[in-house]
């Protein structure tokens, strides 16, 4: 990398029309922990840019700051006294390589694509998880006067949607039946419709699993409405297309309110119903703090100074509102967005749009 940090040296020393030439570095984050030569989110000290732990993380106090002198220094008490044994990461402050570019943290930017894609999925995920605890509760709904539904997921649990789908198999018979012109393919249609009735009957009960409930399995074709498709090659993830999409007011409502809707399609145990009004609500309130600081932070344009209060505000209660909904749960990039992007866009007064990877 002599070259790489030597060709950066010359280009800091350029200067153009009287202005000195600024070098920024960023990538993914994965790419910025090799480059720097850490452990990477996994470690116990998982942030490039100040000595917090994984657990110091889920509280929003301030944390010292890393500089590449420190990287560089810790790096080399790991390799003298450790034998470069990664068993002993932590103590060294999970520094396991030599940092290969010589750039100073404060102008690495921090990967905002990759805190968008985590931060969408996070709350997906939660929705989900959400959503699950619906379709569970409905399947062990033991109330005798509990709605038809309701006692279909009780009675066959994840054989729900093949009771479903016989269900519809039946009708279109039962229409090719009644309106089916000539003799002989009426007498067909009636063996299929007698077949049918009698797979219906032999459908039994398999105990429901995860995400396959209709509440949760619904979630899928609401997103793919709005052409976000997660990609299930890759553990079912967004896309940066797909997570401006979803940080639309109209989408993630739509994806919530299909929550509620479900949900009393299912059911009429008051109970379960609000629960899910309050999934909603309490969804509702998180994608809207969040979409402000995306819509505060992603973009190319200069932010000025007197924006950097309102931006402080906008992160300050999403995060507030995100360790209300779920405890101790706050992820590395969290704690970037939180810690990182505000000192970087006081520093250098730009959106993210600019300088992410
Ligand atoms: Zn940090």
């Amino acid at each position: 990398m002599t070259d790489v940090n030597t060709k950066i040296t010359q280009l800091r020393n350029t200067e153009w029309n009287g202005k000195r030439i600024v070098v920024f570095l960023h990538g993914d984050y994965d790419f910025l922990c090799k480059v720097f030569g850490l452990s990477g989110p996994q470690g116990t000290y998982p942030c490039l840019w100040c000595l917090t732990t994984k657990k110091q993380l889920q509280e929003s106090t301030e944390k010292e700051p890393r500089t590449f002198a420190f990287l560089k220094s810790a790096f080399e008490k790991f390799k003298i006294e450790s034998g470069e044994d990664k068993r002993k990461a932590a103590q060294y402050h999970n520094c396991i390589h030599e940092p290969l570019i010589d750039i100073e943290l404060h102008k690495v930017s921090p990967p905002y694509l990759h805190i968008l894609l985590g931060v969408v999925l996070k709350h997906h995920r939660m929705l989900e998880q959400a959503a699950d605890r619906i379709d569970k509760q409905i399947y062990e709904d033991k109330n005798p006067d509990r709605a038809d539904n309701s006692r279909l997921l009780s009675n066959l649990g994840n054989n729900w949607q093949k009771w479903m789908q016989k269900q519809k198999e039946i009708a279109f018979l039962e229409g090719c039946v009644a309106f089916g012109e000539a003799e002989s393919s009426s007498q067909t249609w009636m063996e299929q419709l007698e077949n049918a009735q009698e797979e219906l009957e032999t459908i039994s009960h398999t105990p429901l699993t995860s995400r396959s409930g209709p509440v949760c399995s619904q979630l899928d074709a609401v997103l793919d409405k709005h052409a976000i498709t997660p990609q299930s090659y890759h553990s079912r993830s967004f896309t940066g297309n797909h997570c401006n999409k979803y940080l639309h007011p109209e989408v993630f409502k739509d994806i919530t309110a299909s929550i509620v809707r479900t949900t009393c399609e299912w059911t009429s145990n008051p109970f379960i119903v609000d629960d899910a009004n309050e999934i909603k609500l309490n969804f509702d309130l998180l994608n809207e703090a969040y979409a402000l600081v995306h819509n505060d932070i992603s973009h190319t344009y200069p932010i000025a100074p007197v924006s950097l209060s309102s931006i402080k505000t906008n992160i300050d209660s999403y995060m507030a509102t995100y360790r209300r909904m779920f405890k101790k749960k706050v992820i590395p990039k969290q704690h970037i967005l939180e810690s990182h992007c505000l000192p970087f866009i006081q520093e250098h007064k730009i959106g993210f749009g600019l300088v992410g990877e």
